[in-house]
């Protein structure tokens, strides 16, 4: 089963907005399979978002990541990948659509809330990198009432 890794950023959380985003992939359907909260370093933040390294905006964003706790996450379900980029909306809050996490709860691009892999592929680097230990092995058990 995909799965895809889920960051509340600083500003999520000191919104108190984890309660409400979490609930939104669980409402869905999807199952938690990997949380915690912590605060990066710089260096792990670098690490987080090195395809972005030559964008001007790198620096700040760094910054960003760092000022504050984060909530880390693994979701899974089908297709998680996409659908959660769904949930999330569009990068920048002034073009993702009401109903979204970032239309509903954000309004600059660079305090935008959340964080999801953009593919299977990054979403098995970001997973390795922010959960080594591995993530929890259960399966739900209302399972066969999401799926057919
Ligand atoms: N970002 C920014 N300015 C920009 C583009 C992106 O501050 O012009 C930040 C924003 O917080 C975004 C993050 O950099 O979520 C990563 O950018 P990416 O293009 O990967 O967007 P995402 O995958 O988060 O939608
Ligand atoms: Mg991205």
């Amino acid at each position: 089963m995909e799965q895809t890794f889920i960051m509340i950023k600083p500003d999520g959380v000191q919104r108190g907005l984890v309660g409400e985003i979490i609930g939104r992939f669980e409402k869905k359907g999807f199952t938690l399979k990997g949380l915690k909260f912590i605060t990066v370093d710089r260096h792990f933040a670098e690490q987080h978002y090195a395809d972005l390294s030559a964008k001007p905006f790198f620096n700040g964003l760094v910054e960003y990541i760092i000022s504050g706790p984060v909530t880390a996450m693994v979701w899974e379900g089908k297709n998680v990948v996409t659908t959660g980029r769904k949930i999330i909306g569009a990068t920048n809050p002034a073009d993702s659509a009401p109903g979204t996490i970032r239309g509903d709860y954000a309004i600059d691009i660079g305090r935008n809330v959340i964080h999801g892999s953009d593919s299977v592929e990054s979403a098995k680097k970001e997973i390795a990198l922010w959960f080594p230990e591995g993530i929890a092995e259960w399966r739900s058990s209302v399972h066969q009432w999401i799926y057919e």
